[in-house]
C-alpha cells in the first residue's frame, strides 16, 4: 500500500511474492548500519529465506524467549553481534548475487522458522491461523470467501450502507469493493479514522506495535515509531482508503440517525442527516455497523461543570489549535487516555492537577516512545520477509498466551489480592515497576498502586513517563476526589479549591450503549436499544435477533481486553459479514438472513459463563468500563483468538434462518 509500503517484488522475485523484497545494491557499510536497528531473531529467518539454509535454525545462536514487544528473544548482546557480522556476509552475498530468492521453505520449514522465532513449540492448532496471519506467499486469504458466487446483476441489486469510517468501516469497504458490491460508508466525521480522527490530544498513541497494528494484507512502512501516535494512525487508514478506493464511497460529515427494517421489501431505509441538514432515506440490502465502541464521550456528573469560566473539553474533543503553555491545567481521570495526555502535556504547562479516582495498573514497555530507525524500513522493503516475521513476533506474544493471569482459579487462597498464582506474580512485577521509580517517596507510591486486582482492568503500558511527569515540582496528584466544580476551578473532597485555566475530561466513553443515540428498528417494529437496554449481545457480537441482515464490526462481547488486536478481530467479523453477503447475495432480491433465537441464546450463555471465569468483574474493582452499571460484563470477550479465528471463518447455517423471497 502506498509508496512507502514493502515494495513491489523486482524482477528476480517475482515469481515468489509480494514480500520477497525489491532488490537492491547498498554498500556493506550502509547495511552494517541498517543492522543495527534489526530484531536478530527475525533476521536470522531473513537469512533462511536468503541462503535457502534451515540448518540456521538448528544452532545455539537463537532466541532464549518471547515477551510483548521484546524483539531480541533475549539473545545476549554478543549473541546479537555475532548474528549481524554473519548476516552482513549473508546479505552482501545475496546482494551481489542480484538478490535472487531460492525457493520458499517447505511448510515444515516454516513451522520450524515459527518454533525457532517464538522460542517454543508452536501449537498445532494455531498452525492454520499463524500461516494465514503470517501470509508469506502473499495471497490475502482472507478476502477470497467469495468464490464467484453470484452475477453482476445479482451484485449490482445488493446495495450495502456502512456506518462509519474507522479502522472496521474502511476495512468493510475494501472488502465489499474487492467483491464487486455497491456499498456507501455514512461517516459523520470529515475525515477517515475514526478513533484516530477523533482523538487528537498531546500524546495521543497506540499500545500494540505498529507493525501489527495495521491490516494483515496491507502492512506499511511509514511507521516513524514503533508506537505510532494518532496523525500516523489517521494517516494509514485515510491512505488504505484511497489505495483501495474506499473513499469514493464515503460520504462524509453525515449522520446515521437511524435506519428501519422493512419486512415487506427484506429491506433497510437509513436514515441520514449530511452537511445539508436535510434527513434523507438511503436504501440497503443489508446494514453493516462500523461504529466502534469508545466514541460516545462520557462526562462526569461533578456538581456545578457547567460552571467552569475557562476552556474545558473532553479528550476525545480537543480543541484543535489549545495552547496550554503557561496555563494551570486539571485533568480528571487517570485512564488510557489521561495516561498518554499528562506526560505530554506537563513539561508545557504552568502548573498540573490530576485528579485521580482509581489508581491504575501500568506494565513496563521501555520500547513504547522508540522511533523507528532507518534500517527496518530498509529490511521490511528489501530483506525476505523481513517484515512478515517482524509481524508475526509481535503478534505471537498478544495471541492468547495472556489469558491465564486472567482467569480466575477458585483455588487461589489470595483472593483479596490475586485471581490466581501468575495473577499474584504479574501484580509483583508491576508493583517492582512502580516501587524502581518513586520508592524513595512512600507517600506517592501509596497513592499509585492500585488496591485492586491487576490485569482486571484495562492495563496501561508504561515506560516511565507516567510517574515520572507525577513527580515534577509542576504537577500535583490529587486522590481526595471531587466536591464540585466552580467557576475558579476544581474543589476537592477536603475542600480545597484548585484554580485552573483549564480543564480536560479524561473521564472515558458510553462503551456499554452500543450503536447510540442511532434509532436502529428491526423485524416487527422492535427498536435495538430497547431489546439490548444495559446487556447489549449478538452471536459473535455479530448479529442479533429480529435484526435481519444488520451485522455489527466490533459489537456487544468483541472487546479484547486479553490480547491481540482491534484489527485481527476485525478482520474476522470482516470475513464472516463477507461470507454471509456471499449467501444472501445469490437470492432474490429482498432475502434475509436471521440469527435464531436460540442459536444467540446458547452463544450467551456459553459467552456469560466463560465471562463469569475471567478477572474483569472480579469484586475488588469498584469503576471500570468493562462493566454496565448493573457490574456485569457484556462488552468484552473471553474468547481464545484461535477460536474466534476458526468461528468466525464463516456462518454456521444452523444458526441463522434464511428467509427467501
Ligand atoms: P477510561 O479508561 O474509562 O478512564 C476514565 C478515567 O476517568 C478513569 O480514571 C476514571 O476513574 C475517571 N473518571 C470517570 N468518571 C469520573 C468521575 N466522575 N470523577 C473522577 N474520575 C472519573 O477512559 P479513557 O482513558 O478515555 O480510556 C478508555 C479506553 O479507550 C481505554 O481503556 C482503551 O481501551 C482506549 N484507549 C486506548 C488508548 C491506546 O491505545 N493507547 C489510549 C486511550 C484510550 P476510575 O478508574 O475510578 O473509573
Amino acid at each position: 500500500m502506498g509508496s512507502g509500503d514493502h515494495g513491489t517484488a523486482g524482477p528476480a522475485t517475482a515469481a515468489l511474492s509480494r514480500y520477497a523484497g525489491v532488490p537492491f545494491t547498498d554498500d556493506d557499510a550502509t547495511i552494517a548500519r541498517y543492522l543495527e536497528d534489526l530484531s536478530v531473531p527475525t533476521l536470522l529467518l531473513s537469512m533462511v529465506h536468503m541462503t535457502g539454509d534451515a540448518s540456521i535454525l538448528r544452532r545455539p545462536l537463537r532466541p532464549a524467549g518471547v515477551w510483548l514487544n521484546e524483539v531480541q528473544g533475549y539473545m545476549s548482546a554478543e549473541d546479537q553481534a555475532a548474528v549481524r557480522a554473519e548476516a552482513l556476509g549473508v546479505i552482501a552475498a545475496f546482494r551481489d548475487g542480484g538478490c535472487v530468492v531460492p525457493p520458499p521453505p517447505g511448510p515444515e520449514v516454516v513451522r520450524e522458522m515459527m518454533s525457532f522465532l517464538l522460542a517454543t513449540d508452536v501449537p498445532e492448532e494455531y498452525v492454520p491461523m499463524l500461516l494465514e496471519e503470517l501470509e508469506l506467499d502473499g495471497v490475502d486469504r482472507r478476502a477470497d470467501d467469495w468464490g464467484g458466487a453470484a452475477t453482476e446483476a445479482a451484485r449490482a441489486a445488493f446495495p450495502v450502507v456502512v456506518i462509519g469510517a474507522g479502522m472496521s468501516g474502511v476495512l468493510a469497504g475494501i472488502r465489499l469493493g474487492q467483491a464487486g458490491i455497491p456499498y456507501t460508508i455514512v461517516e459523520k466525521n470529515p475525515r477517515v479514522g475514526g478513533t484516530w480522527y477523533e482523538n487528537r490530544y498531546p500524546g495521543c498513541r497506540v499500545d500494540v506495535g505498529n507493525h501489527f497494528y495495521c491490516y494483515s494484507f496491507a502492512p506499511d512502512n511509514e511507521w516513524t515509531e514503533f508506537f505510532s501516535q494518532a496523525p500516523e494512525l489517521q494517516s494509514y487508514f485515510e491512505r488504505s482508503a484511497q489505495h483501495y478506493g474506499v473513499v469514493d464511497h464515503i460520504r462524509f460529515d453525515t449522520e446515521v440517525q437511524g435506519a428501519r427494517w422493512d419486512d415487506a421489501t427484506g429491506r433497510w431505509s437509513v436514515t441520514v442527516r449530511g452537511p445539508g441538514g436535510a434527513p434523507e432515506q438511503l436504501d440497503a440490502a443489508a446494514l453493516v455497523s462500523a461504529v466502534g465502541q469508545l466514541n460516545r464521550p462520557k462526562l462526569p456528573d461533578i456538581p456545578g461543570r457547567e460552571s467552569f469560566a475557562g476552556v474545558a473539553m473532553h479528550s476525545a474533543q480537543w480543541i484543535d489549535g489549545t495552547d496550554l503553555r503557561g496555563k494551570r491545567v486539571a485533568v480528571i481521570g487517570t485512564g488510557a487516555s489521561a495516561f498518554q495526555i499528562v506526560p505530554a502535556i506537563a513539561p508545557d504547562v504552568a502548573q498540573l492537577t490530576v485528579f485521580q479516582r482509581s489508581a491504575q495498573w501500568m506494565f513496563p514497555n521501555p520500547h513504547y516512545h522508540d522511533t523507528v530507525g532507518p534500517g527496518v524500513p530498509w529490511a521490511i522493503r528489501h530483506l525476505p520477509f523481513y517484515g512478515r516475521w517482524f509481524r508475526f513476533l509481535l503478534f505471537w506474544p498478544a495471541c492468547d498466551g495472556g489469558m491465564a493471569a486472567m482467569r480466575i482459579d477458585p483455588d487461589y487462597p489470595h483472593q483479596d489480592r490475586a485471581v490466581s498464582e501468575i495473577n499474584d506474580a504479574a501484580r509483583e512485577v508491576f508493583t517492582a515497576w512502580m516501587a524502581e521509580q518513586v520508592g524513595d517517596d512512600p507517600e506517592l507510591l501509596a497513592k499509585v498502586v492500585p488496591d485492586y486486582v491487576c490485569l482486571g482492568k484495562r492495563t496501561l503500558q508504561d515506560n516511565g513517563s507516567w510517574l515520572g511527569a507525577l513527580t515534577r515540582d509542576n504537577v500535583e496528584l490529587v486522590t481526595d476526589g471531587i466536591r464540585e466544580i466552580i467557576p475558579e476551578g476544581v474543589v476537592d473532597g477536603t475542600g480545597r479549591l484548585h484554580e485552573v485555566d483549564v480543564i480536560v475530561y479524561a473521564t472515558g466513553f458510553l462503551a456499554n450503549l452500543y450503536l447510540w443515540p442511532m434509532e436502529i428498528v428491526g423485524r416487527g417494529g422492535v427498536v435495538l436499544r430497547e431489546q439490548w437496554g444495559d446487556r447489549p449481545t449478538a452471536l459473535l457480537g455479530i448479529t442479533v435477533p429480529n435484526f435481519p441482515n444488520l451485522f455489527c464490526l466490533y459489537g456487544p462481547g468483541t472487546n479484547l481486553a486479553h490480547g491481540g488486536s482491534m484489527i485481527f478481530h476485525a478482520e474476522c467479523q470482516v470475513r464472516y459479514v463477507m461470507s454471509a453477503l456471499a449467501t444472501l447475495v445469490r437470492q432474490p432480491p429482498g432475502s434475509s438472513l436471521e440469527v435464531t433465537a436460540a442459536a444467540h441464546d446458547r452463544y450467551n450463555e456459553r459467552l456469560q459463563a466463560e465471562l463469569a471465569t475471567m478477572i474483569w468483574s472480579h469484586p475488588s474493582i469498584t469503576n471500570s468500563w468493562y462493566r454496565n452499571d448493573e457490574g456485569r460484563v457484556y462488552i468484552l470477550s473471553p474468547w481464545r483468538l484461535v477460536d474466534y479465528w476458526a468461528w468466525t471463518r464463516a456462518p454456521d447455517p444452523d444458526d441463522f434462518e434464511l428467509t427467501v423471497r
